[in-house]
């Protein structure tokens, strides 16, 4: 066995035998061109994305360890991180009373012993023999009156070897692969590739912002060798990561926002008279939403806003505005979905407000019946209003006269699906919505090239959802509350965290659970979930939404925009599997209605981090606290489904905490366009291909998701 399952020392091994030079290293080859890389690690590098020699530079260390000195054993501080340089004076191996692997050994530097403790490390046993020089490193603990190290990072030496110093990078690893292999070929490799990497910034931009060069920041965000060098390097590679995606927007956006606008009408008879229908005015927070949007809509330039409003704010009433605005305007519109079931729901709602009003509308899905006489009759401008999902970016689709496209839950498409679509006219205006609560700078960046405008508040009536988070005992409890809904006339929703259960996992699958509650309960109960045909989804969630359902058991298929009103009831199984911006969403498909509404988050053995989650969603109510919980809790990384934004793009900025770079990048991405529209200047060649690759993945990964 070469080294173990990786992390099983501590978090690193630090190997420091640096082998023989490879002949010479090209970073397009394939990694496993590199000597000590066979196909099994090549297959393991690759699942840490790294494909091409290349592509190891931007593998980036999780973290550094700290290790800037050696200390003796007779100077070690209790609780303090050390290092010490030592021979193994004695190593047994045994097992616990309750079978856990143990090996202890003895760690002799001269001026006194120290105890070392290795969990589940029997492979190591051959390796640690009297005699060997070892550097260990951890907090120094205290064991039955001997200083001790439990589970320290381990690196062998020889007789006359150092320990590598400083701060030392710790590598994400995945099966296959050792912290100490993998460190190893990066110090191998990485400094003889880096200072060949071409710097994509032109000079003029560099000295401008007074950046130091990417070379020397790829190379010290690896191997820094203080923390104040290592965070230079970072705040460079940051600066890099804006800069890319902010140009990547702003040239995506670029026609559309040069050509004029095409004209409608924002406060015409239609949408005069459709107001005037509404069981409810306005609330405020929609009409100042509204008075923005209508203001862009009378403007030379085509609109592209982004609409935010919370969970259950009232957008589609504002959608269904600007969509009369291009009818009032003799024109055409689109309103396009992330999902089938979405689709239908929105065409569900707007068709029995527009109808009436003499609107033509008309639903087209990947599987619409009538597609044919549908698409002619948009061609031929006898259709006014379609609402559909992304089948509407397909080339069939054509509009005689497109005036306005509304995109709902933006974060689910691609900057390229939005052009899509909005090509099919003559400079349409662009309006998209989201429930997402981004924080403001993140919005900045992935929806740069959008003016944002937020619905504030809730329609009136509407009590905050209460929010209970109970245990595997008290599961009775949710249960019986929707016992108690269904039989006053309410309806309720079970969402499971897989379709069919794991009992391995102790996970609820909404299959089995259907069942069983049609087994053990007098409850009309349906079931959803996205494996399901699209008409049987339909279906179902037309049965729900009439009543002739009283509970649905379903996945977070039903994540967004589904909206029953007498559903006043939600239980949530494994509340623990999703994350807070999903269980937000979720929670707002009860709460719509007037009666009361209730969210049980049901959870077993979660983690402090789940336990943390679900307490913020039975405190917070408001999506942006969430948010910043979120990002509290885990980082802006992962917040929020930003993978879904395409923020994957951002892995060493801080899309909060870099504000001041972040906009500093921004302005960097418009004054360059504004100096090279086309990126045509040879000194901008290496900076437009490092764009274009930026647009690329987002795209292939948007497709992939
Ligand atoms: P979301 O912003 O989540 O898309 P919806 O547009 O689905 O929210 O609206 C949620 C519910 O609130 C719907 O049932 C809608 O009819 C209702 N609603 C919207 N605007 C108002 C208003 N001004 N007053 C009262 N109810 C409203
Ligand atoms: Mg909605």
């Amino acid at each position: 066995m070469e080294a173990g399952a990786p992390g099983q020392v501590g978090d690193a091994v630090v190997g420091s035998r640096v082998s023989s030079r490879d002949h010479r290293i090209v970073p397009d080859e394939p990694v496993i061109r590199l000597s000590g890389v066979g196909k099994r690690r090549a297959q393991a590098l690759a699942k840490l994305g790294v494909q091409t020699v290349g592509d190891l530079i931007e593998l980036w260390p999780r973290r550094h360890l700290n290790r800037c000195q050696i200390t003796p054993v007779g100077e070690l501080a209790l609780g303090q991180e050390c290092l010490v340089v030592g021979r193994i004076q004695q190593a047994i191996f045994k097992r616990t009373p309750s079978r856990r692997e143990v090996l202890r050994v003895v760690v002799d530097d001269g001026s006194g012993r120290l105890a070392v403790t290795f969990f589940h490390a029997r492979w190591l046993t051959p390796k640690l023999p009297v005699g060997q020089r070892v550097a260990v490193s951890g907090p120094v603990e205290r064991y039955g009156g001997w200083l001790s190290m439990s589970h320290p990072d381990l690196e062998l030496l020889d007789a006359d070897q150092s320990p590598r110093l400083g701060l030392i990078p710790v590598y994400p690893l995945v099966a296959g692969i050792s912290q100490r292999w993998l460190s190893d070929l990066m110090y191998r490799v990485l400094p003889e590739l880096i200072p060949d990497v071409s710097d994509p910034l032109p000079e003029w931009l560099r000295s401008e912002h007074g950046l130091r060069d990417r070379p020397c920041a790829l190379l010290h965000e690896h191997f820094p060798s203080d923390e104040a060098e290592l965070e230079d390097a970072r705040r460079r590679l940051a600066f890099d990561e804006f800069l890319r995606i902010g140009l990547a927007v702003h040239w995506m956006s670029e026609p559309q926002r040069s050509s004029p606008s095409v004209r409608v009408m924002p406060d015409g008879p239609l949408s005069r008279k459709f107001l005037a229908r509404l069981p409810f005015a306005l609330t405020r927070g929609q009409q100042a939403a509204w008075e923005e949007i209508s203001a862009d809509l009378v403007s030379a330039r085509p609109m592209a806003r982004l609409l935010q409003g919370d969970v259950g704010s009232g957008k589609t009433i504002v959608a269904a505005l600007t969509l009369l605005a291009a009818v009032d305007g003799g024109r055409q519109a689109a309103f396009m979905a992330p999902t089938e079931l979405l689709a239908e729901q929105h065409y569900q709602v707007l068709a029995p407000l527009l109808e009436p009003l003499g609107v033509r509308l008309h639903l087209l899905t990947g599987r619409t019946p009538g597609r044919r006489p549908a698409l002619e009759a948009m061609r031929g401008h006898r259709l006014h209003v379609v609402v559909g999902t992304q089948a509407l970016v397909s080339e069939q689709v054509q509009f005689a006269d497109l005036g306005v496209v509304v995109v709902d839950e933006q974060h689910r498409f691609g900057v390229r699906q939005r052009a899509g679509l909005s090509d099919k006219g003559n400079g349409p205006h662009v309006l998209v919505m989201t429930a997402t609560p981004i924080p403001r700078t993140m919005a900045l960046t992935v929806f740069g090239d959008l003016e944002i405008s937020r619905i504030e508040g809730m329609p009136p009536g509407r009590s905050p959802v209460t929010t209970m988070q109970l245990r595997k005992a008290e599961r009775r409890l949710a249960y019986q509350a929707v016992a108690d809904a269904v039989r006053s006339g309410r309806q309720a929703y079970v969402v499971c965290s897989l379709i069919h259960q794991n009992s391995d996992l102790g996970l609820k699958g909404a299959v089995e659970l259907a069942e069983g509650m049609r087994a053990a309960a007098s409850w009309k109960v349906g079931l959803l979930h996205g494996q399901l045909p699209a008409e049987e989804k339909n279906g179902v969630m037309q049965a729900f939404r009439d009543h002739r359902l009283d509970v649905l058991v379903t996945t977070n298929i039903i994540e967004v925009g589904v909206d029953v009103p007498n559903a006043t009831v939600m239980v949530v199984e494994n509340a623990e599997r999703f994350g807070i911006a999903q269980l937000h969403q979720l929670r707002g498909r009860v709460g719509r209605g007037e009666h009361p509404a209730v969210c049980f988050l049901l959870a077993n053995d979660e983690t402090d981090e789940a336990e943390q989650r679900l307490a913020a969603l039975v405190e917070h109510h408001d999506g942006l606290d969430l948010a910043e919980r979120d990002l509290a809790l885990r980082g802006p990384g992962e917040v929020l489904g930003l993978r879904q934004h395409g923020l994957r793009g951002f892995r060493l900025a801080r899309p909060l905490g870099d504000l001041a770079l972040l906009e500093e990048a921004r302005a960097a991405a418009r004054e360059v366009l504004a100096r090279d529209p086309g990126l045509v200047w040879p000194e901008h060649a290496a900076l437009k291909a490092w764009m274009l690759t930026a647009i690329e993945e987002q795209t292939a990964q948007r497709i992939l998701t």
